[in-house]
């Protein structure tokens, strides 16, 4: 069947107004699109960027009606978004991209892990834990592992670290009982990154691979292209890409692995959106991944996804701005004529809040990393 792209001036929708809905609004409007954000909040950092700004929950019936009668194309900039409204907006007739139902596989942590071991992708060693009874047996292929909250958890909240099965009970406990995964923990050589954009019409393409290094379970910097042998790095864009056609999926589509000894790779998660290890897209190829959400909503073909020159992304999280949220030392970054600064606009800078990011391009991904550690040591 012949799919008719959405064209500008066209109104596109999407759930979610924090900074991915930002930069994917600045995208649409870019392009010509209009776009309406939902999102209770009244500072969200989309609305800046929306021709429209719905600040009602997003299970508000008024809400998703108007959104639907009003949008051409929706999307949604967080996984954590109702998978039933996006469901029922679907079932308006517009199209919605990705599916509630890929929406409501990414939100838990048991039904993803289970749906990528079924395609034939490996995971870590996990153990779905509905109740404390299922602590009680042999725990030895998961431990020492990390108890992960199945929902809700992000940025490395809700998930307890724990050596001994006594530990994971306490844990669970610490986790109100909540549903969680015992997932082992993992020797980890690299953490990698690969995104894809994938059509109704099945095109796909998958940008360069990402190296990602946390602190305190929050992305710190990206790397690409990925320090990692070429090999590897195009198995993983093979694997996103194979879990992409396997969910039969449209959007785009983040997926985290784990680089192991011995150049085994296994995935971690993905995310049903683009993703904080993509931002150094919007400087380093010629479409970004938000552009690429754009495209796929609207039935377009992906864009170009090769890397135009060698990048780094620094995340700038509120404990960068000083106390009563004085700004940071912006005019080493802003007076390097290779660097990129892109803020929220949120105006409470709390600890670990990201506020903003920045890429460094240069001539290899080694330089860029070493300018990009400078520039952040000037900042305070
Ligand atoms: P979140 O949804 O918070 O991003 P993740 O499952 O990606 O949760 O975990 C956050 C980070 O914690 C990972 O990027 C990785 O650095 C570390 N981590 C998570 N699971 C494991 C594991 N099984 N083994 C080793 N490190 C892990
Ligand atoms: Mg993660």
């Amino acid at each position: 069947m012949a799919v008719k792209p959405i064209l500008p001036p066209a109104m596109l929708g999407i759930l979610g107004g924090g900074q991915l809905g930002r930069m994917f609004a600045t995208a649409a409007k870019t392009m010509g699109y209009r776009v309406t954000v939902l999102d209770p909040d009244q500072n969200a950092p989309a609305a800046d960027f929306a021709d429209v700004h719905i600040a009602k929950p997003y299970t508000d019936p008024d809400a998703l009606a108007e959104l639907a009668r009003t949008c051409a194309a929706i999307t949604t900039e967080f996984e954590n978004v109702n998978a039933d409204s996006m469901r029922w907006l679907a079932a308006q007739g517009v199209p919605v991209s990705p599916s509630g139902d890929c929406v409501a596989i990414a939100q838990d942590r048991v039904a993803e892990k289970t749906f990528i071991r079924n395609a034939g992708l490996a995971t870590a060693p996990f153990l779905a834990i509905n109740n404390a009874g299922d602590l009680n047996g042999d725990l030895s292929a998961y431990l020492p592992g990390i108890l992960k909250t199945a929902r809700l958890g992000y940025d490395g909240k809700g998930q307890v670290r724990v050596k001994t099965a006594e530990e994971a009970r306490l844990a669970l406990s610490d986790l109100k009982h909540q549903p969680c995964v015992l997932e082992k923990m993992m020797p980890l050589v690299a953490e990698v990154s690969a995104i894809v954009a994938r059509t109704s019409k099945t095109e796909i393409a998958c940008f360069p691979v990402a190296e990602n290094q946390h602190v305190g379970g929050i992305l710190d910097v990206s790397i690409v292209p990925a320090r990692v042998e070429a090999a590897i790095a195009e198995r993983a864009r093979q694997m996103a890409m194979q879990l992409a056609e396997k969910l039969n999926y449209v959007g785009v589509l983040a997926v985290e692995f784990f680089v192991l000894e011995g150049d085994e790779l296994v995935i971690n998660e993905m995310a049903p959106r683009p993703h904080n290890s993509g931002h150094y897209t919007l400087d380093a190829t010629l479409t970004s991944q938000f552009e690429q959400q754009v495209r796929t909503m609207c039935h377009l073909y992906p864009g170009k996804t090769d890397l135009l020159r060698p990048a780094v992304m620094v995340n700038l999280l509120g404990d960068v701005w000083g106390e009563h949220g004085a700004e940071p030392r912006w005019d080493v970054l802003l007076t390097a004529p290779n660097t990129k600064l892109h803020l929220y606009g949120k105006k409470d800078a709390r600890a670990g809040r990201k506020m903003g990011h920045f890429n460094v391009l240069a001539a290899s991904a080694d330089a860029a990393l070493e300018q990009a550690e400078a520039i952040k040591d000037t900042l305070r």
